[in-house]
């Protein structure tokens, strides 16, 4: 019986032979962890692991019964006990809920986190959507001031920079508060009741239920509709209205390029005031690569104190396509420093012992335990880009000579067996020193 990965997820491999998977290799996973933890850091976020299930309620109180993640795409299962558990759509409720569970608020600020994480969603698997997917996602808690709004937006940007992202859009706009909301979901419904036949069926179904969904709609027929909808923007109430013109002004003044898009709400209940998303031309359909917003108070929906919070995710994948489809050049995998091939017994256990050697150097070494011709080993230490080689054999171990290959120039050179790890260490040190 042969088994076969479960739809819409993928596997992060250090092989991909088609060149449109490279996304997936594990070194460019690697690669863009590692520059989004150096960003995170710069901006003054700390990392923040919560476990990849929570009891269900969590996502339902904080993410809304009406949006999409809860009513259709929640992984919810009943474990040994009965309790109701579901894997993390998202990462927003789970940090607040650890936030406020172990009382974070009580230490001194600032409180910014960082999360690398799994999310899973049951949505039909296609080009940019996945039923795992993973996250980068960042919180800020406790401060109001419309500055921690721009630094989410700014860091996002800085990351993508950092990457060599280009061609994006960056949308803002304000949801205002809750009550704010309401008088403009009643003044939508008025204006779009009228056409309720035209709509979508999704916009239909959205209708009674999270009508501020149907700005969202691709629908071609929807948007049309749309087109002389009553905007969020003017049914803002003056502290939203005051704080978006300074997010605004403050972006302006950093010039960073963004775009005031009066229908962009994002799917889930919590939001208020700013929300934003970064879009890329050149992924299809799906091709938000990162959004977040306003969530002041989930704190208290949680039991906590009230505090103001804002945060983003965005999806490592998406990014990932992005920067193939731009060309952009990752780092090499990390290839061994040294390549040892053996011949022989004797030299089999001298080079074994030598390789634990320079590995307690912490130089990066592999040897060739196949016991297959040197030709063989040869062309393993060509394919994984050794800087060296050294083929050990009867005659080395006779004359304690022994040649070092630097594969890239075919040049080599001689050094006494017996000093070949110190050797090796100074040229290591040399060659670190020259890649800083
Ligand atoms: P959301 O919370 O839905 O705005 O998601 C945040 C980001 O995660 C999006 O902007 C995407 O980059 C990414 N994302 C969300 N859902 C998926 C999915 N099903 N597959 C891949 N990426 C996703």
């Amino acid at each position: 019986m042969k088994y076969s990965i479960p739809k819409g997820t993928f596997d992060i491999l250090p092989h991909e032979p088609k060149e449109e998977d490279w996304w997936r290799l594990s070194h460019h996973w690697e690669y863009l962890e590692s520059v989004i933890r150096t960003v995170a850091h710069d901006f003054g976020f700390s990392e923040i692991r919560t476990p990849i299930f929570e009891r269900s309620e969590l996502f339902v109180r904080a993410v809304g019964e009406a949006s999409d993640i809860v009513s259709k795409e929640m992984y919810t299962f009943e474990d040994r006990g009965g309790r109701s558990l579901t894997l993390r759509p998202e990462g927003t409720a789970c940090v607040m809920r650890a936030f406020v569970e172990k009382n974070l608020h009580q230490l001194g600020g600032p409180h910014k986190y960082f999360y690398i994480s799994p999310m899973f969603r049951y949505e039909r698997p296609q080009a940019g959507r996945y039923r795992q997917h993973h996250q980068f996602g960042c919180e800020a808690i406790g401060i109001k001031s419309p500055e921690q709004d721009v630094e989410m937006i700014e860091m996002v940007c800085e990351l993508f920079r950092r990457l060599g992202l280009k061609d994006l859009t960056v949308m803002v706009n304000s949801v205002g508060s809750a009550d704010s909301r309401d008088t403009y979901r009643e003044a939508l419904r008025t204006f779009l009741e009228p056409q309720l036949a035209s709509l979508s069926k999704d916009s239909q179904h959205r209708f009674e239920k999270n009508v501020l969904r149907i700005l969202d709609s691709k629908d071609e027929g929807d948007q049309k509709i749309l087109e002389n909808a009553p905007l969020i923007t003017d049914f803002l109430d003056e502290e939203s209205k005051e704080h978006f013109d300074t997010v605004c002004t403050l972006l302006e003044k950093i010039g960073l390029n963004f775009i005031i898009n009066p229908k962009l709400v994002r799917g889930l209940d919590y939001y208020n005031k700013t929300v934003f998303e970064i879009t890329s031309s050149s992924l299809g359909a799906h091709n938000a690569l990162g959004g977040g917003g306003r969530y002041d108070g989930m704190t208290k929906l949680f039991g906590g104190p009230d505090l103001p919070a804002v945060g983003f995710g965005s999806g490592l994948e998406r990014i990932l396509q992005t920067m193939m489809k731009h060309d952009i050049a990752f780092p090499l995998p990390k290839a061994p420093f040294v390549y040892l091939v053996p011949m022989g017994d004797a030299a089999h256990t001298f080079c074994f012992e030598t390789l634990c050697q320079l590995r307690r150097n912490h130089i990066p070494a592999e040897m060739d335990f196949s016991g297959k011709k040197v030709k063989y080993g040869l062309q393993q230490a060509d394919s994984l880009n050794a800087h060296y080689c050294v083929v050990i054999g009867d005659d080395e171990l006779n004359t304690s000579i022994v040649k070092l290959k630097a594969l890239a120039t075919r040049t080599e050179e001689e050094t006494s067996l017996s000093t070949l790890i110190e050797t090796l260490k100074r040229s290591w040190n040399a060659h670190t020193l020259a890649a800083r």
